[in-house]
């Protein structure tokens, strides 16, 4: 992967990257395909694959988190082989980051990819959305909850609405049916304390696909039956 590539790349979604960030990415995609070999981390691992469907997908949150928005306490969560939370990390070094998946090998990854990439105040935590959200140190305290690729939209806000602070939002990262989706999951949003914000279409150059951003601010007191135990936000998603 060439540094000149990236930065283009990122800067055709309005993100600049100087080449030591660029830099970063490469060898961020040197562990990837490396670890790949080992544990299965992505389906997708041809260089441009990568560059477009990881990293600069991952780099769309920017486009609707302002630079003015600074030092932002993020959470990720099922966050993988660490997307979108690692490439906003090294885009943004500003943020604070914690990378949460249920499954240890992949965060071991992560670690590895943090430790060479020589990043500092991000972390990785094992660990159960639904569980997190009960727990008093990461229960509504995040300024920016994030998630890829993780559940479908009433499951998904059962798990992330919980973390943010009253004040703070959830991004969502989905597919073409994310305006349906949303519509679906009205009822959800405002029993959790969310408010819907905006739908962002993204286009990334390059790829026919669709893509969107929903973002929901937090503007309430998530109810502690929230979330539900069990496996209930999975099993029987909120109408
Ligand atoms: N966000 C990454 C990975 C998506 S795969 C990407 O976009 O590439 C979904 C990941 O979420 C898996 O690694 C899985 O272990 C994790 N996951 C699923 N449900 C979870 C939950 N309830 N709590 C924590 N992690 C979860």
């Amino acid at each position: 992967m060439k540094v000149q590539e990236i930065i283009e790349s990122a800067k055709n979604i309005a993100v600049a990257l100087n080449d030591i960030q660029a830099q970063q990415f490469c060898r961020y995609f040197e562990l990837l395909t490396e670890w790949n070999q080992r544990i299965n981390l992505t389906a997708i691992i041809d260089e441009q694959g990568v560059l477009l469907r990881h990293f600069i997908d991952s780099l769309t949150v920017l486009t609707v988190l302002p630079n003015s928005m600074q030092s932002l306490h993020v959470i990720d969560i099922g966050s993988g082989a660490g997307f979108p939370g690692i490439p906003l990390k090294i885009a943004r070094n500003d943020l604070e980051v914690t990378l949460v998946d249920g499954t240890a090998k992949k965060l071991r990854f992560c670690d590895e990819v943090i430790s060479q990439l020589g990043l500092h105040q991000i972390h990785t935590l094992q660990g159960r959305a639904e569980d997190l959200g009960h727990e008093p140190d990461h229960r509504e305290y995040y300024d920016l909850v994030l998630a890829r690729a993780v559940a479908p939209l009433p499951t998904l806000l059962e798990y992330l609405l919980p973390l943010a602070k009253i004040g703070g939002r959830c991004i969502a990262m989905k597919g073409s049916e994310a305006e349906a989706e949303t519509t679906l999951a009205a009822h959800a949003i405002t029993k959790l304390g969310g408010r819907l914000n905006q739908v962002a279409q993204v286009t990334l150059p390059g790829l026919p696909d669709k893509r969107a951003l929903i973002v929901i601010d937090k503007i309430g007191s998530t109810p502690p039956v929230y979330p539900r135990p069990g496996g209930a936000p999975r099993n029987s998603p909120l109408g």
